[in-house]
């Protein structure tokens, strides 16, 4: 009986499945994380022997410049000044639409070159640039109280014409700062120099000039440049449209530590509060789910059942009974329906009343289902004190007997009712139909005899068996 109430639960391996794919992500995702680890502990082992494909590192070491150069260029390092020549607004207009991109907030201070000693060298040293960038070399500004460098362009408008001068300043402490960020570890050292060598930032040591005079020729011809020089990789790269050089000197270990960039820290930890979020959202909606699914089976068994003698209602054995008997009949298997009814129960509700009614009909309910024994087997109340009990691939034989025992276990049973002193026991009276279903066989049939060999035990004095 319980097993049918199983069956119903569809959902229930929506859930299971849904859990297993959650489980499944899970371990496919610890597992990769710990091949990470692992892989990490083996390239820590032997990072002297790693042997690294020469396009896989240039493209790393790219990327790692690009990153510094970017960060470079993002943060607000500059504080702008616009100087203007004749025309202002196409100047600014100009400015706008040209490529300096720096990311700054512009104070529109215009000057006329003539007029202001103090930045008219931007004028001249934009002029001597010729279209680049031009940058001053590092000066204290007592105003500000901090170290700058100036950097300034022409700009020109539609036709082509030059109409005036753009000029930022660049605080060092700042650049500095933006620069440190990339640093890696302790003997990391990173380099920014200008064009004409001047070193502008350093971290941590001072920069070997050996490195420099070996290598400086071909900065500015290559993009990027590389060397490996007694466990370090040194990287030289021209940024800033190639006014200024950005040299990077680390040691070998602590570079694979940066380029494996799914090791480190920054992914490893994003990565767990990742796979914890999933499971957390995912344990919490298998738990929604089954909170759903056990709402809907309980309605649906709730629904299905007779609430005083929780048997199956009449409901359910209207909608189980013809697939059982069409599978009996396909199995050529016996079924067999026992009909029973107490006797004479009007008597012990008018005596007693209702209530004790109510319970020794709850108390007959309890013996019969323990006659239906078998996974298939159920009780239900057809109404009233009138209840089937269906055994399926019992033979009428076996039927008899189940019936039998029915009967006397049922007259042996007493009923303790509150204020009565001598405990009720009642009688019932069974019909037992039993057949092995043919083609001609109906359920129906099988319902009318059992209905009719009832009343033949009503007719013939009660609590007994008919068949
Ligand atoms: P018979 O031996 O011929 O079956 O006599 P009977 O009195 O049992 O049959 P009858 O059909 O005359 O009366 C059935 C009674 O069962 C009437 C009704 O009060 C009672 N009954 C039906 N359902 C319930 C119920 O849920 N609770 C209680 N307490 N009584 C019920
Ligand atoms: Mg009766
Ligand atoms: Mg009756």
């Amino acid at each position: 009986m319980i097993v049918e109430v199983k069956k119903r639960g569809i959902n229930k391996s929506l859930t299971v499945f849904l859990s297993m794919i959650v489980i499944l992500t899970c371990i496919i995702l610890f597992t990769g994380f710990l091949i990470l680890n692992f892989r990490t502990f083996l390239s820590e082992q032997t990072r002297e022997s790693v042997y690294l494909e020469k396009s896989t590192l240039l493209s790393e070491l790219s990327l790692y410049l690009k990153k510094i150069e970017y960060s470079l260029l993002e943060s607000k390092l500059v504080s702008s000044y616009l100087i203007e020549t004749s025309t202002p607004k196409e100047l600014s207009d100009s400015y706008m639409n040209s490529k300096i991109k720096l990311n700054s907030d512009i104070h529109k201070i215009h000057v006329s070159p003539n007029n202001d000693s103090i930045r008219s060298h931007w004028f001249l040293t934009a002029k001597k640039a010729n279209g680049r960038i031009a940058f001053t070399t590092p000066y204290y500004d007592s105003s500000s109280n901090k170290t700058l460098i100036d950097f300034s362009t022409n700009v020109y408008n539609n036709k082509g014409y030059d109409i005036g001068v753009v000029a930022h300043s660049l605080y060092l402490d700042r650049l500095a700062r933006e620069v440190q960020k990339h640093q890696k570890s302790p003997e990391h050292q990173i380099y920014l120099l200008d064009y004409s060598k001047n070193l502008i930032i350093s971290t941590g040591h001072k920069i070997d000039e050996a490195d420099l005079s070996k290598y400086w020729d071909k900065i500015f011809s290559y993009s990027i440049l590389f060397t490996i020089d007694n466990g370090f990789y040194i990287f030289f790269t021209p940024i800033f449209e190639k006014n200024f050089v950005l040299i990077s000197k680390m040691p070998i270990r602590s570079f694979y530590a940066t380029t494996n960039f799914f090791f480190n820290k920054s992914f490893i930890i994003p990565a767990a509060i990742f796979i914890a979020v999933i499971i957390l959202v995912s344990i919490f909606v298998i738990w929604l789910m089954g909170r759903e699914q056990r709402k809907k089976e309980r309605i649906e068994v709730e629904s299905l059942t007779d609430p005083l003698t929780k048997v199956f209602n009449r409901r359910y054995f209207d909608n189980i009974i013809e697939s059982k008997f069409i599978k009996m009949k396909a199995a050529q298997k016996p079924i067999s329906l026992l009909m029973a009814d107490i006797d004479l129960f009007k008597q012990c509700n008018d005596t007693y009343g209702h209530s004790a009614g109510d319970k020794v009909l709850s108390n007959v309910a309890n013996v019969l289902m323990k006659y239906a024994r078998r996974e298939d087997d159920f009780v239900t109340r057809l109404g009233g004190e009138e209840f089937g009990i269906l055994l399926i691939g019992t033979h009428k034989e076996d039927a008899i007997i189940i019936a039998e025992n029915i009967r006397k276990d049922v007259w042996k049973t007493e009923t303790q009712i509150d204020g009565i002193s001598t405990p009720l026991s009642v009688t019932v009276s069974i019909g037992v139909a039993s057949l092995i279903p043919q083609k001609e066989h109906s359920f129906h049939m099988l319902y009318e005899t059992a209905d009719k060999l009832l009343y033949k035990a009503k007719e013939s004095g009660r609590n007994q068996v008919c068949y």
